[in-house]
């Protein structure tokens, strides 16, 4: 509804500051290629002869320049494959295939042979970059002509460019022959390729490519010849043979006014040649396999350019290519390179990406080494743009962009805009600076300067810029010349810091004025380090709105508001609270900070008067940006003793997991009633409960603690059941930078706990959980390194019983855990050890038990607690038993060994995913072998002879509820159906029946139960 108040323009802002404004840079080079090539298709290689015009326009004597040789990047030697062997998130485009290259897979560019004005020149070869010193030097105006015969080879498709795609195309040809560096007002720019990008002169290429007679080509440029060459391109666009039969053809292509040029060349390719409305013709080269989605670009690219060209500036080239290339979507002009395989979605939404490059890499030639965010930002602000118009959905949202800003603050990876391409500490962080970062910048200079105003910067920009190369600054001042107001504070803090964006609504305050109106006061505050002007709305008793905007004083204006706003008193950036008074026809009932969506903020929870809440029955909650998300829902429960339960829980979640909470209340109404008598009198001693044992509670509250790093969360619970009371306060948090890519996490934890046990009356002794009434104070902390499923734990807790009978034991205990999986073809191997060592005097519900979770481990897990509590006796013989998961599973039917200490391993083979059917894809069989012992004493009685090791050996099953998708919504809202999973053992070999009360070592034996995790 709010989105719906629209912005009227106010039309008579002018632009301020001359219309043809140009900046400071006046000058810049420019290249002439001339180039004759040879692809030798049976060896993947080039030879070529390469002529350039070098002008140079620059104030300065130039004595030496730098050609880039991309293609020596693709070996496992370069400093592509070295930076990318260091990368936390390497490019699976990249890693580890740029290992692997062999010697005929490598890329290389040799130049054989350079003259200056006909005079050979000296020059170096390091990786990439090429320095040549001049024979003589080249003045300010003056040109020099560069002759050049090389030699390369095309790599195997790794990045961008090579032969044999994975989608089957020959030639993906990008940055295959030498390229002049960019000499600018800051110098040169002969960045080495460590993967991104480029920025290079404007000028002319005029290139003759030949190759065998059967590849179908596109590229930069316009054919020249195409009669001869045919494959689509001659008169008559339906023949498809060349019009000249021979082994080879030579295809002429000629270019003016771009920056580089790019080809591809396949014999399979289809040529979808068609031109619109304007006179553009487009090329489509893809292989009929991909016909059926690729046709639509027909439909698809006549109408993106269109709206581009009538928001932005009329598209400048004669023709455009999509070739099907390359290794994802890469932009080149006239021609963009995208991979087959796709949905129409996708491929509609890479072409529009990849066209609107044309404008914003193309015609404006920012420099992308530097400043990825304007190229890519920029593109994929008006793609978003295009897209919204093509399939018809009206106005586009830019806040999917804006939200993988917030997460990647939220997550620490973010970097500031301005950081060098290749410099980023992740290729996450690169993405979300460049990608969504750019296009937020180019939201947020919206709700600056206004929409309108924005749409006019992007055009100012495109029509000043038309085939140069502005920096960040020159932007800025369009930006400033369009909109009036100054802007440096919203480029300096955009580009070059990473903070977070965080304004918030104390307080509204509304009296009447004695004249009918309502005096207003509006209580900001700012509770991020960014700073910028604010745009609310308060809505009126009435039903009316009333929208105010709040200008930051360094702005020195405002944007152009519709009539009806108000413009507040001018927020100075030194005070992190302002109040603003309007006077407003009727009581305003609420206020919306932002509402419209247009900045990162990372609270949405304090954007208004009230918290927002967006509360559903039956539902789990669900991370939401604009409020806070609840879900609620009844429960259901019956307990031996305790009879039938009737409660409720809700569950909460902001955005990221801040503000996890949790409630449940469940009542006992047999026990409540019957004050705390117990249904089953016979299970004694602790049968004297009270009322209040009809109660069962629990409530927690986790969130990130980001002043100890981003993956620091502290919690607190409190909860009963059964009477059994727990109260925690937990930290933890992950080791290690770069920890959201790496593999590789380990994790530290620290807890308090009190428990305290009042009526165990389900687990009293003789229902095999000796849950002693105790009080127990301890403090733990854990230790966790994992891979995957592979992990190792180690946890230390320390602490004793504070009984009111007295001392009757510590909790003081060590554990270590470690599971180790391999694949073993369709199966999985997986081996489980656990050592326990305890101190003198342990409490009973910490001794440890072979084959069955510890007693404490078994009233922690959910599903157990719950599903045990239902039946009488239920772990009577094994018979439904909190499974341990190690050691051997058979004395559960007999006398459990239990003691202080535990040594305990387990091998298993295991199916994978052995039905497809949801219902039974959570389904595992396995074979198993169990070995394990307890013992008290001290820790080196392990070695001594006479203790009883036992070991098991048969096959059993399990079913994992929490995998089983059909009930996601419901195993989500359940910390029960969450932590079910049921196993059954059938151990049909003990070494010790006698602790089974059996004679034969092997027999048939069952037992089922819950296991519980390692
Ligand atoms: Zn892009």
């Amino acid at each position: 509804m709010l989105r719906t108040t629209s912005i009227v323009v106010l039309t008579c802002i002018l632009i301020s500051g001359p219309a043809s404004a140009q900046t400071a840079i006046e000058w810049q080079q420019r290249v002439r290629y001339e180039m004759d090539v040879t692809l030798l298709a049976d060896r993947h290689q080039l030879q070529g002869e390469q002529r350039l015009t070098y002008y140079n326009n620059s104030p300065d004597t130039l004595r030496e320049v730098f050609y880039h040789l991309y293609f020596n990047a693709f070996n496992p030697q370069s400093m592509m494959a070295e930076r990318n062997r260091h990368l936390p998130d390497p490019d699976p485009r990249v890693v580890p295939r740029i290992f692997e290259l062999g010697p005929d897979e490598i890329g290389y560019q040799r130049v054989e042979h350079l003259t200056q004005n006909g005079r050979p020149v000296s020059f170096d070869v390091y990786d990439t970059v090429m320095q040549v010193t001049l024979a003589e030097p080249i003045l300010p105006g003056d040109s020099s002509v560069f002759e050049m015969r090389f030699h390369a080879q095309v790599p195997l498709m790794t990045r961008r460019t090579g032969r044999d795609s994975n989608d089957g195309i020959d030639y993906s040809m990008a940055q295959w022959y030498p390229k002049m560096a960019q000499y600018d007002h800051t110098g040169w720019h002969a960045d080495p390729y460590i993967g991104r990008e480029f920025y290079a002169p404007y000028g002319t290429f005029d290139v003759r490519i030949t190759l065998p007679a059967e590849y179908v080509v596109g590229g930069t440029g316009v054919v020249q010849n195409p009669d001869e060459v045919g494959h689509g391109y001659g008169t008559h666009a339906s023949s498809s043979a060349p019009a000249t039969s021979g082994d080879s053809l030579t295809w002429h292509f000629y270019a003016e006014n771009v920056h580089d040029f790019a080809w591809a060349a396949d014999p399979e390719y289809i040529h979808d040649r068609f031109t619109d409305q304007q006179g553009i013709t487009y090329h489509v080269l893809y292989l009929p396999a991909y016909a059926e989605v690729w046709k639509n670009q027909r439909t698809w690219l006549p109408a993106l350019t269109e709206f581009l060209g009538a928001r932005y500036g009329r598209y400048p080239y004669p023709q455009f290519t999509v070739a099907q290339a390359g290794d994802g979507g890469m932009e080149y002009p006239m021609v963009t390179f995208i991979t087959g395989n796709r949905s129409p979605g996708s491929l509609l939404g890479t072409t529009a990406h990849e066209l609107a490059h044309e404008w914003f890499y193309g015609i404006v030639g920012s420099n992308e080494a530097d400043y990825a965010w304007i190229d890519e930002g920029f593109a994929n602000y008006i793609s978003t743009e295009a897209l919204a118009h093509v399939s018809g959905q009206g106005e586009a949202s830019h806040a999917n962009a804006l939200l993988s800003v917030v997460r990647a603050r939220r997550y620490g990876f973010f970097e500031p805009l301005n950081t060098p391409s290749d410099w980023f500490e992740t290729n996450s962080g690169y993405s979300v600076a460049a990608y969504a970062g750019g296009e937020s910048l180019v939201e947020m200079l919206g709700y600056v300067i206004s929409e309108p105003l924005r749409e006019q910067w992007l055009r100012e920009v495109v029509r000043r810029f038309l085939f140069r190369h502005p920096h960040p600054h020159d932007l800025e001042k369009v930006a400033e010349d369009v909109s009036g107001v100054q802007l440096d504070w919203f480029f300096s803090q955009l580009l070059n810091t990473p903070w977070d964006v965080d304004y918030g609504i104390r307080d509204l305050d509304s009296r009447p004025d004695g004249s009918g109106g309502w005096t207003t006061t509006i209580s900001l505050k700012r509770h991020g380090r960014t700073v910028l002007p604010v745009d609310l709305v308060l809505e009126l008793e009435d039903g009316r709105y009333q929208w105010v905007n709040v200008p930051l004083t360094i702005m020195a204006g405002h944007k152009p508001v519709p009539e009806n706003w108000i413009i507040g008193e001018p927020w100075p950036w030194t005070s992190s609270e302002h109040a603003v008074t309007v006077t407003l026809p009727a009581r305003p009932v609420k206020a919306y900070l932002d509402p419209l969506l247009m900045t990162p903020d990372v609270s949405r929870l304090n954007n208004e008067t009230g918290i927002p809440l967006n509360a559903a029955f039956l539902q789990p909650p669900v991370p939401n940006w604009l409020a806070y998300s609840l879900g609620y829902r009844p429960l259901g429960q019956y307990a031996q003793g305790y009879g039938f339960a009737l409660g409720a829980q809700a569950r909460g979640t902001y955005l990221f997991d801040y503000l996890q909470t949790k409630a449940m209340v469940k009542v006992w109404p047999q026990v409540l009633f019957g004050e705390g008598e117990s249904l089953r009198p016979e299970i004694g001693p602790f049968t004297d409960g009270s009322a209040g044992d009809g109660i069962d509670y629990e409530v927690s509250l986790r969130s990130p603690v980001e002043r100890f790093g981003p993956f620091a969360e502290a919690s607190f619970s409190s909860q009963k059941h059964f009477g059994y009371l727990q109260n925690e306060l937990a930290f933890q948090t992950r080791l290690g930078q770069r920890l959201l890519f790496s593999a590789l996490e380990r994790r530290i934890a620290f807890t308090i706990n009190h428990r305290y046990g009042t009526d165990p009356r389900i687990y009293s002794p003789t229902a095999f959980l000796p849950l002693y009434p105790e009080h127990t104070l301890s403090a733990g902390a854990g230790y966790l390194v994992a891979r995957g499923k592979n992990r190792v734990r180690l946890s230390v807790e320390l602490g004793s019983s504070l009984s009111d009978d007295g001392f009757t034991g510590t909790t003081t205990r060590m554990l270590a855990d470690a599971v180790q999986t391999a694949p073993l073809g369709p199966f999985r191997g997986t081996a489980k050890l656990r050592l326990g060592l305890s101190g003198r005097d342990l409490v009973p519900s910490r001794l440890n038990r072979l084959g069955l979770a510890t007693v404490l481990d078994a009233w922690q897990n959910d599903a157990f607690r719950t599903l045990g509590a239902a039946f009488d006796d239920a772990v009577e013989n094994g018979r439904f038993a909190p499974l341990a998961g190690v050691g051997p599973a058979a004395y559960v039917l007999g006398t459990v060994p239990t003691g202080r200490h535990i040594l305990a391993g387990r091998l298993e083979v295991s199916t994978t995913g052995l039905f497809s059917n949801p219902w039974l894809a959570p389904f595992d069989a396995q074979i198993y072998s169990g070995i394990g012992e307890v013992w008290d004493g001290t820790m080196t009685d392990v070695f001594r002879n006479d203790l009883p090791l036992a070991a098991d050996a048969g096959f059993g099953a399990t079913y994992d509820v929490a995998r089983l998708a059909p009930l996601s919504r419901w195993i989500a809202q359940s910390d029960v159906l969450s932590t079910l999973r049921l196993a059954a053992r059938f151990p049909v070999w003990v070494s010790k029946p006698d602790y089974l009360d059996e004679d034969d070592q092997f027999g048939f034996r069952w037992l089922i139960g819950i296991e519980t995790d390692l």
